[in-house]
């Protein structure tokens, strides 16, 4: 059975950081909303272009766009054997539009892996993040520093911050997260699919919990 699974948690939650590292561990694609978008946006098509105006002030791009988007991705080959969504489902539309789509691929969610961190450590972890333009990993100042500054541990990419990465976007995206994507911790919850991680701790220890909480639900999973 193909191992679906969500990374939910606030901007900044180490959501892309923690997909990235399962994604290799258990050999299935990450597929973020936000990377697809930039993608898109470095590459000027009309997505990106469109995109562009709701990125850059912490809004989300509409739902049907969205959703559009994912489900493509979603019917590429490689992820046959399941996937890691980050950063989608960020809407009760676009979650409800999530379980259509797998039950006509005849697949299901195996868990929602929810990575709790309070506001103030997002806004920091935020500020210090530096992304790998060609790669996409992240990096913290301080907390998670490359060993050559500037330089992407993995393929030697150069290192940016992301256009929306000031404080007052991080603000309102944290903002929008309470208002629009927070209800889908008890749209999950009620489906008994939610796990709930602390994510204040070190990246390893969070990796761990994570691994842990994956091989439990995929035991209980049909
Ligand atoms: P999200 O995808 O949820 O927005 P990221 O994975 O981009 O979050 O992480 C945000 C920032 O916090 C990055 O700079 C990353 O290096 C850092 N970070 C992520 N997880 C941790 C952690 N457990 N401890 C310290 N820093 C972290
Ligand atoms: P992220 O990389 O997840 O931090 O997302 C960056 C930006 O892309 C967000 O602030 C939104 O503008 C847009 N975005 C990413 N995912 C979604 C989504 N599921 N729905 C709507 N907008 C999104």
């Amino acid at each position: 059975m193909p191992l679906d699974l969500i990374l939910m948690g606030p901007p900044g939650a180490g959501k892309g950081t923690q997909a990235k590292i399962l994604s290799q561990h258990l050999g299935i694609p990450h597929v973020a909303s936000g990377d697809i978008f930039r993608d898109h946006l470095h590459r000027q098509t009309p997505l990106g272009q469109l995109a562009r105006q709701y990125i850059d002030r912490g809004e989300l791009v509409p739902d049907d766009v969205t959703i559009g988007m994912i489900r493509e991705r979603l019917e590429q080959p490689d992820c046959r054997d399941g996937v890691i969504l980050d950063g989608f489902p960020r809407t009760l539309p676009q979650a409800r539009a999530l379980d259509q789509m797998l039950s006509e691929m005849g697949r299901s969610l195996v868990a929602v892996l929810y990575i709790r961190v309070q506001e103030e450590l997002l806004l920091r972890r935020l500020a210090g993040r530096w992304t790998c333009r060609t790669c996409g990993a992240v990096y913290h100042i301080e907390l998670n520093p490359p060993r050559t500054p500037g330089q992407c541990d993995l393929d030697g990419g150069a290192l940016y911050q992301r256009e929306d990465d000031t404080e007052e976007v991080h603000r309102r995206r944290i903002q929008v997260y309470q208002e629009q994507t927070a209800p889908l911790v008890s749209f999950y919850q009620d489906q008994g699919l939610l796990v709930e991680i602390d994510g204040e701790r070190p990246i390893q220890e969070v990796t761990t919990a994570l691994l842990q909480a994956i091989e439990i639900r995929r035991m209980a999973h049909p």
